[in-house]
């Protein structure tokens, strides 16, 4: 089945980035050709044939995901990133973390009035970082379809906080 393969191509790093934290480390699923290309092809198949305009990527594994993402749908691709990157005039949303607060932005043009976009990154978690990245969308006006992500972690329920704001989920693989 696909999703033992692709739990199979991620590395489990435990106390990284603190103690106690088990880190799921997606770089050895992208080095590995077959891994990488199935869960690009799992992520989008909801999608395909239906006119996604733009896929929003979250910094900085959602860009390479995202990448792939917006070349299979022949969508454009936009950025969401970390405060202070983005060149250009930006729109900001702060979130909360498990400990103070932190801000993403995009630039103020990255999105036309009413256009369709997915969001993609490679994990969710509490779903934090991907609810503010849909506000931040919704608020440059983006129809925002779908969230996608490759890993779920399903006890911080980050799926439920997307689906209250209506957004659709999709992910591959969960660890308890
Ligand atoms: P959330 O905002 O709590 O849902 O955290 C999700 C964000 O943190 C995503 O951008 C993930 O890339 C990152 N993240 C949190 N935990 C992990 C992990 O175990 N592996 C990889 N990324 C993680």
């Amino acid at each position: 089945a696909i999703s033992a393969e692709l739990i199979e191509s991620i590395r489990t790093i435990p106390n990284y980035p603190k103690e106690g934290v088990l880190f799921r480390d997606i770089t050895t699923l992208l080095s590995n050709p077959r891994a990488f290309r199935r869960a690009v092809d799992a992520l989008v198949q909801p999608w395909a044939g239906s006119k996604i305009e733009q896929v929003a990527g979250i910094e900085a594994r959602g860009f390479i995901l995202g990448g792939a993402v917006a070349h299979q749908l022949s969508a454009g691709f936009l950025p969401v990133r970390k405060k202070g990157k983005l060149p250009f005039k930006t729109l900001q949303q702060d979130y909360q973390l498990e400990y103070g607060m932190d801000t993403i932005e995009i630039h103020c043009d990255a999105v036309k009035q009413g256009e369709k976009v997915i969001v993609v990154d490679d994990l969710i978690a509490t779903g934090g970082t991907a609810e503010a990245a849909v506000k931040l969308l919704r608020s440059a006006g983006a129809d925002v379809v779908a969230a996608c992500f490759i890993v779920d972690l399903p006890e911080l329920q980050g799926r439920a906080k997307l689906e209250a704001l209506d957004i659709p989920v999709r992910t591959l693989v969960e660890f308890p």
